[in-house]
């Protein structure tokens, strides 16, 4: 039926999709739940807009229309314009202003929007609509000749670079302007202006002739005049902004996906720069750094919103505009409380007062320190604004890791204070302390990073051209810039330590040295700077780990998050004093001692490269007999810590030659004795070295001999091994210490491995319990880190009481990937070109390594109904791979210590998510 089909089509086409939602007189098409058509920000906007603030109306272009765009090569599709032109004519009734209206003419901002906030790394033109005309109206409206000349000369600048592509000024070299900043540098200079705003309207008009000359020099065109032609190019220059380098970065590093798109929003101009009655500014409901329930943020009187976000002008405190704009800052209050409220989380408004009116520009929740989450968390579940479940959610597990990190000793600031190594004090923007070598540019920053030192990045101020060399220092120091300034906002996200606007720091780029009066740190030079107080110093600074005993509000927050979770949360630790820490952190168990860990120490070394020299088994015994007393007492000590829960230990793991490490160059020292006629003992033993470790070298020592299979080679280690840990739970129930052992084999694949190894385990417990006379309960398991295992774990669970995922090593043998070299040759390429999602070594890969794990535990299961199941590989400690085991039902994760509060919360999650799936 052809009639039909075609009926079809033209029904189709003339429903062309919805690309443009307006929002004006109060009304919005969208809102706060369309973020992934709309963007944050738009979906911001539409939500204030029908909440009833006062926000100056316009509409957004979805991201759809960006996929769109990009789908067809660049061009707006189809109804896109017609959309555009329809919504923007609803817009001039609204305001009473026209775009290009030579009496009253509208001007416009045209900004990106995403859906995940992506700060400062997209483009944004401002003061669209401006050409000769609109200008001289603008001027004669305001009767304000040098706030139009301003606007006129910063639009042509800012299209000019972001939409017609002029060169900027270099983030990383001040002396390479770009023209527009050379051209207003020599005005300022020919002028006697020391800031922009010192430049007369005559200064600026000429200034706008130069800059279209400028236009017409590097694109052979005219700047355009049809204010039409500006809204399309500009609007294609904000979707091309998507694909821009800095976005690219910032999404490879965020984890952002790349085909989500942005939003464009196009929205009426609101003047914060029309004389002293006008301000624009940047605030939260609460405190973004300590959670503290106050109005928070910084403005500038007579200035546009990019003059505060780039820290170019030092802004002066919010609580000011109280006694500069009373009424203005009552209105303002009322409406941050009416936003909180609403969206019933704190949030980071952006303001605009035009001559004495408030508009509000953009509102969302706001990034917080890792200290005012759990606080805000707290606080809003009190103010009955948030249920508990709600509040385990605001707070991200690796921020509780971020208030476990370790801080300045007191003592050694108040040393270096006296010793004169201060420096300087600027704004705590992030907190944290950290200590390096002074940088001056991201690509140094990386540089040095790469060769495993550690940075901190020292800049004028940041932009988001600095943003790889943020990531790769472990702290940053800005001379200039407000608590709001890009290098706090992205510290605070990445969770860095950040001392920002230090006035005192006079930065030279091209000496790569900074001065503070006499004092010269030059690139390389060590400095310390501490983001919670703001103070920097010269020199390095040792640093103290925090008491989480003082933590009251995130000891509350975990305490609900344990009522919550099913998931129990062990804790990896080979040390008592570990075990101790471990337990007031919360652990529930130890799910991993690593007895090699214990083998390395300085007293025991010597004894274990003893056994591994000689030559029979008697002399490997003699050795192992000195280590028993170590083993023992350590084993002892750490039930004493762990008194009744659990105590996995395991028995050695890695190929011997790890303990003959300081060994590498005997056959250098031999060359060297040979050649220089030493002989003797010292030159036997050396050469005898040599021949044990060609005997023990392995091509792939980590699929070689190690984990149970030394075990079995050289039964006399496990049985040591054994009488320790049994030993010491005899010794520690005589003093009435209630130890529970749990003995855990390492690299099991295949059942004549587990046979073999428990018959060895019975013997010996037989051999102390008679010896003894006692007898203590023990439990015998097994680690799953091979593949085969996985498979044949219904066997494998008719001998082994427990398991427990050792996924460093299953990820290595499923994805044939080793552990150990990876990183540095392929594996991080791997991560930022997209060819895995992440590294499977840090985020556990459910497809592979997952879908095994699943495999082992209902077969497990099936054996033995109830078998409890763990994980100790580093994944234990990872928030993601800890939501998969809550999935996979597995009975608890054992990461390492500073993780067990991560842990916690993040199994809380889990459950939270969990429930939520069932529901739906
Ligand atoms: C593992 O392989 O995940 C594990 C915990 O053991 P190790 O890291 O000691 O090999
Ligand atoms: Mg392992």
């Amino acid at each position: 039926m052809p009639a039909r089909r075609s009926a079809t089509r033209k029904k189709t086409t003339a429903k062309a999709k919805k690309w443009v939602y307006l929002f004006v007189d109060g009304k919005a098409e969208g809102d706060a739940k369309m973020r992934a058509l709309l963007g944050g920000k738009g979906a911001g906007i539409a939500e204030m807009t029908n909440v009833g603030m006062p926000v100056p109306p316009g509409f957004t272009i979805t991201t759809a229309a960006c996929n769109a765009y990009f789908a067809s090569g660049k061009k707006l599709p189809p109804g896109l314009w017609d959309q555009v032109e329809k919504a923007l004519g609803r817009v001039e009734t609204s305001t009473g202003k026209k775009l290009g209206d030579t009496q009253n003419p509208l001007l416009v901002s045209v900004r990106s929007g995403a859906a995940m906030s992506m700060p400062g790394m997209m483009d944004t033109v401002l003061n669209l609509g401006l050409n000769d005309e609109t200008r001289a109206a603008l001027e004669k409206l305001t009767k304000n000749p040098r706030f139009a000349w301003d606007a006129y000369r910063r639009f042509i600048s800012l299209f000019g670079r972001i939409v017609l592509g002029i060169r900027g000024a270099s983030t990383t070299d001040p002396e390479q302007k770009g023209p527009f900043e050379h051209a207003l540098e020599k005005k300022k200079a020919a002028t006697g202006a020391k800031t922009d705003a010192d430049l007369k309207p005559d200064a600026l008009r000429k200034l706008v002739d130069e800059y279209k000359a400028i236009v017409r020099q590097e694109t052979k065109k005219d700047f355009p005049t049809d204010v039409n032609e500006q809204l399309r190019l500009a609007i294609e220059a904000v979707f091309d902004s998507w694909f821009g380098k800095r976005a690219v970065d910032y999404r490879n590093a965020f984890k952002i996906d790349h085909t989500l798109g942005t939003a464009v929003n196009v929205q009426s101009m609101v003047f914060g720069n029309m004389g002293d009655d006008s301000g624009t500014g940047v605030a939260f409901t609460r405190d973004p750094n300590t959670g503290a329930k106050e109005l928070y943020g910084e403005y500038l009187v007579n200035a546009q919103g990019e003059d505060v976000v780039a820290g170019v002008r030092t802004p002066s405190k919010i609580a000011q505009m109280k006694q500069e704009m009373p009424k203005v800052y009552a209105q303002f209050e009322k409406i941050a409380q009416r936003l909180e409220k609403h969206y019933r989380d704190v949030q980071d408004m952006e303001f605009t007062i035009e001559r004495a009116k408030l508009y509000m520009l953009q509102t969302r929740s706001a990034k917080r320190t890792a200290r005012a989450a759990v606080k805000i968390a707290i606080d809003m579940n009190r103010e009955k604004l948030i249920n508990k479940d709600e509040a385990l959610q605001r707070v991200d597990p690796m921020h509780v890791e971020q208030l476990l990190l370790p801080r300045f000793d007191e003592a050694e600031v108040e040393k270096a204070r006296k010793a004169g190594r201060f420096l300087a004090k600027g704004l705590n923007a992030s907190p944290g302390a950290a200590t390096g070598r002074a940088v001056f540019d991201a690509d140094r920053a990386v540089e040095l990073k790469g060769s495993k030192q550690l940075v901190v990045l020292v800049r004028p101020e940041t932009s988001p051209d600095d943003f790889h060399g943020m990531i790769a220092a472990t702290g940053i120091l800005t001379a200039r810039g407000g608590s709001t300034s890009h290098a706090a906002v992205v510290a605070r996200g990445l969770g860095l330590p950040c001392v920002a606007g230090v006035s005192a720091l006079d930065i030279d780029l091209h000496k790569r040295e900074m001065r503070v009066g006499d004092k010269v740190v030059r690139e390389g030079d060590a400095i310390s700077i501490d983001g919670t107080t703001g103070e920097v110093f010269l020199g390095e600074l040792p640093t103290i780990q925090p008491n989480f005993r003082e933590e009251k509000e995130l000891i509350e927050l975990l305490t609900w998050a344990d009522q919550r979770r099913t998931l129990g949360v062990w804790v990896n630790a080979d040390t008592p004093e570990e075990c101790r820490l471990a337990r007031e952190l919360g652990a529930e168990g130890v799910g991993l001692a690593r007895t090699e860990h214990m083998f390395r120490q300085a007293d025991r070394l010597p004894i274990v490269q003893d056994m591994i020299m000689a030559d029979t088994v008697e002399g490997r015994k003699k050795a192992l007999a000195k280590l028993l007393p170590f083993q023992q007492g350590d084993f002892f000590e750490m039930y004493k810590a762990m008194d009744g829960l659990s105590v996995v230990i395991r028995l050695i793991d890695p190929p011997l030659h790890e303990f003959l490490r300081e060994y590498a160059d005997v056959d250098v020292d031999i060359a060297v004795m040979r050649a220089t006629g030493k002989n003797g003992a010292e030159l036997e033993r050396k050469e005898k070295i040599e021949r044990r470790l060609q005997q023990l070298h392995e091509d792939n020592p980590m699929l070689g001999l190690r984990g149970c299979r030394l075990l079995l080679v050289y039964p006399e280690i496990l049985e040591m091994q054994i009488r320790a840990i049994l030993g010491a739970a005899i010794d520690a129930s005589e003093q009435g210490i209630k130890a529970k052992p749990e003995i855990m084999m390492p690299l099991v694949g295949v059942m004549g491995e587990l046979d073999r190894l428990q018959e060895q385990v019975l013997a010996v417990a037989a051999a102390v319990f008679k010896e003894r006379g006692k007898k203590v309960p023990y439990k015998f398991g097994t680690m799953i880190e091979i593949p085969r295992a996985c498979l044949i774990a219904d066997e494998i669970a008719t001998k082994a009481e427990f398991f427990s995922f050792g996924t460093n090593d299953l990820t290595q043998t499923i994805l044939g990937i080793s552990r150990d070299d990876a990183q540095k040759s392929f594996l991080t390429k791997y991560v930022e070109q997209k060819i895995i999602p992440a590294d499977p070594f840090q985020v556990l890969d459910r497809d592979g390594v997952g879908a095994m794990m699943r495999i082992a535990i209902e077969r497990g299961r099936k054996t033995r109904p109830g078998l409890k199941i763990g994980i100790c590989g580093e994944h234990g400690g990872d928030p993601s791979s800890i939501a998969f085991c809550h999935e996979a039902g597995l009975t608890y994760v054992s990461p390492s210590t500073y993780r067990v509060p991560v842990a916690r919360l993040a199994a809380a999650q889990a459950a939270i998510a969990g429930a939520g799936e069932k529901d739906r």
